[in-house]
């Protein structure tokens, strides 16, 4: 018998909820699972023995404060234009933000790629700033982008790279002593670049059962499924739901671009504080394209706020136990980056599950 979506998704409800027997916190780790399952209204038809918790899967979210500060501090100096993807605009530094800065006159414009940005050093005689902010998934492209820049000696384009890497905060994650999440669903995007091996450790090391899972409701269900299988069975690994995209190696021309031209650092997350071995810098062939090396910004100690963006990336709290939620903060008045971005939690709770 052939049976459609609707009843596919019936029969997986239906599999997934006679498997939770006690209360199971997963972690979906990227933040566009974060929206599929706000959006499609999963989590409502889930027995509330699984909680489903958001992690630090959304760029826009984990670049550190004082990142944001020095952004602003570089537009300030109007000295270059700055280009960056939209969801950065509207991110509250301590005292402003880049679109408030644009306002006033800073030259700050929205790119789709930084092929965008490239082409704008090109056509002009002003610096070009793009701001590197994404994972493995955004990383390669942008590392292409400057090996073009170099081969054609572009002078005038230059990089902040806050990139993050997904693994390392995944392993501060599962050692942490309060989170204790019971399993992952791992990111389709960032592992169709890295492949399977790299979340080896959460098995060999955590006994934490994974699932790489696309970005269909159907394909977070199965991924679900397959989690709450392994802890049924006590057999953790890293299962690969979205096998239409990901392999054991990932992608390996991806993975030399980034390679040739970065370098693995230790960086800050929002929430998770200093990672070490978690970002990317230039290696030295490609220096010369680090906006770094030409300013020397000093940012100043960053003040308290009552956002509890840190406790939500990491699962302690869902955005409504935040006191500011809808109430003080929303989408149009962000306090925190969690509310700007698509792929923050803030957004998804606010828009789909209020
Ligand atoms: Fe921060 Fe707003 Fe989310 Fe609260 S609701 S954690 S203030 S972004």
């Amino acid at each position: 018998m052939k049976v459609n979506h609707f009843q596919y998704a019936e029969a997986l409800f239906n599999k997934i909820n006679k498997l939770i027997k006690r209360e199971i916190k997963l972690m979906e780790v990227c933040g566009t699972h974060t929206n599929v399952i706000s959006a499609s209204g999963i989590r409502s038809r889930i027995d509330d023995k699984l909680r489903l918790l958001s992690g630090p899967g959304c760029p826009v979210c984990v670049t550190a404060q004082k990142d944001i500060d020095w952004i602003i501090e570089l537009a300030r100096t109007n000295k270059v234009a700055i280009a960056t993807f939209g969801d950065l605009l509207k991110v509250p530094g301590t005292k402003s933000s880049l679109a408030k800065e644009k306002t006033a006159g800073a030259d700050i414009r929205i790119v789709y790629s930084c092929l965008d940005a490239l082409k704008y050093a090109y056509n002009e005689n002003k610096t070009v700033v793009f701001i590197g902010v994404g994972f493995e998934t955004t990383a390669p492209t942008i590392g292409a982008t400057i090996i073009k820049a170099h081969e054609n000696k572009i002078k005038n384009f230059l990089v902040l790279p806050l990139f993050k890497l997904i693994p390392p905060a995944l392993r501060v994650i599962a050692s942490h002593p309060r989170l204790k999440i019971d399993g992952f669903i791992l990111p389709g995007h960032v592992s169709t670049i890295i492949g399977q091996k790299p979340y080896q450790f959460l098995v060999d090391e955590f006994d934490k059962p994974c699932a790489i899972t696309g970005f269909e409701p159907i394909d977070i269900l199965e991924g679900i499924y397959l989690i709450l299988e392994q802890i049924k069975d006590n057999k953790p690994k890293i299962a690969i739901q979205y096998q239409r995209s990901v392999n054991e190696n990932g992608n390996i021309t991806a993975q030399n671009i980034m390679q040739r031209v970065f370098e693995v650092t230790d960086t800050e997350w929002r929430g998770l504080g200093q990672i070490e071995q978690s970002g990317l810098d230039f290696r030295k062939e490609f220096k010369r394209y680090d906006v770094r090396e030409y300013f020397d910004i000093k940012v100043s100690q960053i003040s308290k706020t009552s956002c509890r963006c840190g406790d939500v990336l990491l699962g302690v709290i869902i955005p409504k136990q935040c006191n500011l939620f809808a109430k003080v903060c929303n989408p149009s008045n962000p306090v925190g980056p969690c509310m700007v971005s698509t792929e923050g939690a803030c957004a998804a709770y606010y828009k789909y599950e209020r």
